[in-house]
């Protein structure tokens, strides 16, 4: 029996038959075209309510700053890069750097970086726990 994949939080989209790709979800101001990340209620530029669509994000961004992490819970492998990333529609989204060697010294604001999914466990009934993380584009 094929495994399931399961998206770590909600507004992650997994590719399915509908839409084969992987992306953030974000809502959209009808009034203001503000974009948040995830799911909104209000809009907090224009204080709109209950008038923002539902969006795909872009999968590209660009490094909007970053740390190291050399201490975590038990369970976490460090070091591993954390970065806050600024989407190329607007959304800042904090995650992982994946797919370079911790050197932090090459890493620099303003760097182009790409979403992509990874398994980073499963759950208790075997399903695939997929999460977001972000890679240097021409890496
Ligand atoms: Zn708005």
């Amino acid at each position: 029996m094929p495994k399931n994949e399961i998206p770590i939080v909600p507004y992650l989209h997994l590719p399915d038959a509908v839409d084969g790709e992987a992306y953030l979800i974000g809502a959209k101001c009808r009034r203001c075209g503000e974009v948040y990340l995830g799911e909104r209620a209000v809009c907090i530029k224009c204080f709109t309510a209950g008038n923002l669509d539902a969006v795909k994000l872009s999968r590209k961004g660009e490094i909007f700053t970053f740390t190291v992490v050399y201490q975590s819970a038990p369970w976490v492998k460090v070091p591993y890069v954390a970065v806050v990333v600024k989407l190329s529609d607007g959304p800042i989204v904090r995650a992982s750097l994946t797919g370079c060697d911790i050197d932090a010294t090459s890493l620099r604001a303003g760097m182009p970086v790409e979403m992509v999914t990874e398994k980073v466990r499963e759950d208790q009934a075997g399903n695939d726990v997929i999460a977001y993380k972000f890679r240097l584009l021409g890496k």
